[in-house]
Formats: C-alpha cells, structure tokens, sequence
C-alpha cells in the first residue's frame, strides 16, 4: 500500500491547489516526462532515510528504511530541482533535500545531544500540538512568507539535518540549536520545513500562508 496523509492533500486543497500523488515506484529514467506536467512538488513526511546516501554506515537508532521511495525520491529531487519549479519540502522531506544536495544527517538527536528537546512524535502529544518555538533567519524566504521570525511548531522527528547540502541555507533552528527549515537561496522558490505545517491547519492558520504563498509560486 502507498499512502500519503490527507492533511497534506487538504492543505494542498484549502489554497487552491490540486494534489496529485505520486508513488514512488517509477524509476529515475521516467522522472522528467512526468515532472513536465507538474506545477509544484511537495515531499512528505515518512520513514528514516537510508545513511548510505550521505556516506555513513546506518548506527542501530536509525528507524525503518524504506529503499524503493529512497531511491524514487532523490531521483526525482535530481530531477526537479533543476526545472526551477517550487519546492515544499517537510520533515523526511525536508532531509531528502538535504541529502539529494550532499548534506548529511543527524541519524538521532538524542543518542548524540542528550540534553536536546525532545524533538520526537509520541501519541500524547498530537501532531495539531506545539511542542517547541522556532527562530526564523530575518529576510529568509520563510520569514517573508510567514510574516515573523518567531514561531511555535509541532515536533515530529528524531532526526535532523546536521551540515547543509550545496546551496542550502539553515533558515530556522529550534532553542536548542536543532535545524529546523533550510532553503536553497538560488532556487525560485525551495523551502524546507523539519515540522509539519500541514498538520498545524487543523488549529491554526499560522502555516497557512507557506501553501498558500507554495501555489501561488506554482501558479
Ligand atoms: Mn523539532
């Protein structure tokens, strides 16, 4: 089964856009036929990316890897990031970024900074709840679109992007230095979230301008 969150489709929705799923099964040789007919990608949330895709060996707290959407993915951010077109990538999505651009990951927050916030998803706190605030980079792209550089977000992870791909800029870092948002400054529009936005609609509109401002560029 492949399935996406409908909080992500919903989103996409709200601001006027119309979502299309793509199953990452495709190989890498068909990604610009289909990217042709696109207006805008966004990349979701998911599972662990495999550590051999930024040089290192995958340590024991690295959750489930997933090698098909590993390898779907990359190939169709190599792709796209190229054609110039908007790019709203959050949490696992936000990694992929980072890795498709050379970076590298932190495989576990906790196993190497144990005095960090708790950054990860636990049932009892809801994806709609803050857990941490954000600091937003003044004059980013995100702080113009959001309208502030000081947000409270929902925290889902347990990994991080730890050094910056080619052309990323940390745009965001959480209070314990944690980052939390990277753009590429070359890009028209690329901008990588590691909370979830899409789940925050629920109770708040303060996310919604970062789709509402992702369609409007698609458009
Ligand atoms: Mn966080």
């Amino acid at each position: 089964m492949h399935s996406v969150g409908t909080t992500y489709t919903r989103a996409i929705q709200q601001v006027g856009g119309t979502p299309l799923i793509i199953p990452p099964v495709t190989q890498c040789d068909d990604w610009p036929g289909l990217l042709a007919h696109l207006d805008g990608l966004l990349l979701s949330g998911g599972e662990d990316i495999d550590p051999n895709h930024y040089g290192q060996e995958l340590e024991p707290w690295t959750g489930r890897v997933d090698e098909e959407r590993d390898y779907a993915e990359l190939g169709l951010l190599r792709a796209w990031l190229p054609l110039g077109k908007p790019l709203l990538a959050i949490c696992r999505g936000h990694q992929v970024v980072n890795v498709a651009l050379g970076g590298t990951l932190l495989q576990d927050i906790t196993t190497r900074f144990p005095d960090a916030l708790d950054h990860a998803y636990t049932p009892a706190r809801p994806m709609e709840r803050d857990v941490h605030t954000v600091d937003l980079v003044d004059g980013s792209r995100l702080a113009r679109v959001l309208g502030g550089t000081h947000f409270a977000v929902n925290s889902a992870h347990h990994q991080a992007v730890m050094e910056p791909g080619h052309g990323v800029s940390i745009v965001a870092r959480a209070p314990d230095g944690i980052i939390e948002a990277t753009e590429i400054a070359e890009h028209p529009f690329c901008i990588s979230v590691q909370w979830h936005p899409e789940a925050m609609l629920k109770t708040s509109d303060t996310m919604r301008p970062l789709f509402a401002a992702f369609i409007d560029a698609a458009r």
